[in-house]
């Protein structure tokens, strides 16, 4: 049977080679993005979330068996608050009475290796509290923090979530994927700016002599989001080229 699966940010980047990878397998994959997919929908707003769902539902009367929660921002500003977190608990939480109960329904969700970075606890425990505005207003004034405090929040909303009877006693197994620099639309400043990525390759040193493409990231999420992923829930799982291993070391464990 066709499986389907319902990935956001799919115009670009890592969504976009989720959506060809697993387009490729024989999956049915439906769009989300604010361009050049499926549903266009503008995740950074409750009306474009309620959108998204009413879409989705509409399109697959029979549900789905699977999410991919992928869009995001890396601006240093509050709306990267509402797309990163809001946005991508909107749809997981969104689409989650939309996914098949029959213990082969996966979803996930793209976090970043950036959550082992500094970060506002104030801004991390507006998002986790589920006050939108609150989160925005936590956001004034920390602009560099913004976007790991963005994936530190959903990373914990994840872990805390994915072993909730509704999804892993649901069948539904949610897992996060945390990668490093990748070169994509989002990066592509840093590419362009040598001395920009020399900062950020002593933050984020790559101890395999090179950052990654999105297509390995999709390499994951294509097993994450298969029957054959049958056992892992709630894993945050670091494809970095060895980012969080080389900065965080053996005492992280
Ligand atoms: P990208 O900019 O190429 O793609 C992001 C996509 O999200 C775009 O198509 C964009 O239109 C969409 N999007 C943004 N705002 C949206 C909104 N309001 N509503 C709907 N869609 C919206 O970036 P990418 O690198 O492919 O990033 C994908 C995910 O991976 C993001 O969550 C990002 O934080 C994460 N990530 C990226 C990297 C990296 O180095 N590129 C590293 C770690 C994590």
């Amino acid at each position: 049977m066709t499986r389907t699966v319902v990935i956001t940010g799919a115009a670009s980047g890592i969504g976009k080679a989720i959506d060809e990878l697993l387009e490729s397998r024989g999956y049915r994959t439906i769009g989300v993005d604010v361009h050049a997919t499926d549903i266009i929908a503008d995740l950074s707003t409750p009306e474009g979330r309620a959108k998204m769902v009413a879409a989705v539902k509409a399109e697959c009367p029979d549900g789905i068996d699977g999410v991919v929660a992928c869009a995001g921002l890396a601006l240093a500003e509050p709306k990267t608050v509402a797309v990163n977190y809001f946005g991508a608990v909107a749809t997981l939480e969104g689409l989650r009475p939309l996914i098949k109960v029959n213990a082969q329904s996966r979803a996930v969700v793209i976090a970043s290796v950036a959550a082992t970075m500094p970060h506002d606890d104030a801004l991390v425990d507006a998002c986790l509290s589920g006050d939108e505005a609150a989160a925005l207003k936590a956001a004034a004034g920390k602009e560099d923090l913004i976007y790991a405090s963005t994936k530190v929040a959903i990373t914990r909303w994840a872990r805390k979530h994915a072993v909730l009877p509704e999804w892993a006693g649901a069948g539904i197994l949610l897992n996060i994927v945390a990668p490093g620099v990748i070169h994509t639309p989002m990066t592509q400043a840093i590419y362009d700016d040598k001395a920009y990525l020399e900062q950020i390759k002593q933050m984020l040193p790559a101890p395999i002599g090179r950052y990654g493409e999105p297509e390995e990231i999709a390499q994951l999420v294509g097993f994450l989001i298969s029957p054959e992923n049958s056992l892992m829930v709630g894993q945050m799982l670091y494809i970095d080229s060895g980012s969080e291993a080389a900065t965080r070391g053996e005492l992280a464990w």
